[in-house]
């Protein structure tokens, strides 16, 4: 008899885990959404809606053997996972992989894509209209922002707002100080070392002034707030033995078991396990979780195998638009040519829709 294993959110995450499992274990994978949510390319969308129609991908193909249920789980137990229609999901391991919110329009705030969809129609609308754009926050999203508004949109006038003295402080210096000198070269306006005191909203875009730290106060057609993401934690803290630590991560042990309870585990955004909340440490986090649920499901110990190891050397890729960008790639900060080349051309949509079972259509 093969062992159940009920994975909760079919994030990136959970996709990876269900499709390395289901050949060796019973997997049921529990996800809300109809579609994956592809968020490397949810920046760009905002300027280009059309890559909406591959950036948001349907289930439907993921799995081979394991089955998914569309549904919202509400609870977990040491025997499987409550959903909120009421059905119970049993199940000998629980992955709990329920990921992180962002602002609008970048992830679905809701439970629903058509929402999401709505959201990005709407704030589209509104870019095309805004002569200036303020965005608060140059993180990777923030940055990326910035620079796929000028590249696509040359005529709208952007201002990047950073509460730290430099772009990208936790990198080489060089990567922050080369994608600052290509936002200004394209006219984006950036300032450094300064909070802004007066968000109306965490979580939408809006039109208003905003009051900076420095003393500036700055007009925007369209003001968007990009200050990072949220982990979805809700499941996790009902558990015993359950601790958080920042962004709403809930800690975990060298075997990414979160509570008292042996047989649940967690994975991704929501759990802190060292990592940083990125699909490049999911790249290596799933892949190291599938081995050791294949070992205890063969009835290894699991203290006995090998613990994770969070990377200290997290590579990060920020492209500008298509054509521009730059990168820490573990040990060096390139530019333009291998931003383009690994992420920047085709925001890694093709390997995606490969993955759900979607061949990607040819014109991007
Ligand atoms: C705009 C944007 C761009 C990004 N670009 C990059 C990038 O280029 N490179 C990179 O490395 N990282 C990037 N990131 C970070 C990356 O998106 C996250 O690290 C990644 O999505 C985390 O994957 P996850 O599987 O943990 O969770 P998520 O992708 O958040 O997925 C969690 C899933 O769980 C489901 N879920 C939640 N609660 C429940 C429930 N109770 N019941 C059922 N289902 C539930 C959700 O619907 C969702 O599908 C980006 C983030 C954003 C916001």
């Amino acid at each position: 008899m093969k062992k159940r294993v009920a994975i909760i959110g079919g994030g990136f995450a959970g996709i990876e885990l269900a499709k390395s499992l289901e050949a060796h274990m019973n997997v049921t994978l529990i996800e809300q959404n109809t579609h994956f949510v592809h968020t490397p390319a949810m920046v760009r969308a905002v300027v280009q809606p059309k890559i909406l129609e591959r950036a948001l991908i349907p289930y439907d193909s993921l799995l081979k053997q394991g089955s998914i249920i569309h549904g919202r789980a509400q609870s977990v137990e040491a025997n499987g996972v409550l959903l909120e229609h009421g059905e119970h999901v049993p199940a000998d391991y629980i992955i709990v992989a329920t990921g992180s919110a962002n602002a609008t329009p970048f992830k679905p705030k809701e439970n629903s894509i058509k929402a999401l969809l709505d959201d990005h129609a709407d704030v589209h609308q509104q870019l095309k209209a805004a002569r200036s754009v303020a965005i608060v926050g140059a993180g990777a999203v923030g940055t990326e922002l910035a620079g796929e508004i000028s590249h696509f949109m040359p005529d709208k006038q952007v201002t990047l707002v950073s509460s730290a003295s430099t772009l990208f402080p936790d990198f080489p210096s060089r990567l922050g100080r080369n994608l600052e000198a290509k936002l200004k070269a394209t006219g984006v306006k950036v300032i450094l070392g300064a909070m802004a005191e007066n968000l109306k909203s965490l979580n939408e875009p809006y039109s208003g002034t905003l009051k900076l730290s420095n003393g500036d106060q700055i007009s925007a057609d369209l003001i968007f707030p990009v200050i990072g993401s949220r982990a979805r934690s809700e499941l996790l803290e009902a558990l015993p033995g359950v601790e958080k630590s920042s962004a709403n991560r809930v800690k975990v042990d060298p075997w990414m078991r979160p509570s008292d309870l042996s047989n649940v585990f967690a994975v991704g955004d929501v759990a802190d396990n060292g990592d940083p909340m990125t699909v490049i440490a999911i790249n290596r986090q799933a892949p190291w979780l599938a081995k050791l649920l294949r070992a205890v499901s063969q009835g290894k110990k699991l203290e006995e195998q090998k613990a994770f190891a969070p990377d200290n050397k997290q590579m990060i890729l920020i492209p500008l638009g298509p054509e521009k960008g730059n990168s820490f790639l573990s040990l060096m900060t390139v530019g333009n040519f291998l931003t383009r080349l690994i992420k920047g051309k085709d925001l890694f949509l093709s390997k995606f829709n490969r993955a759900l079972g979607r061949e990607a259509p040819v014109n991007n």
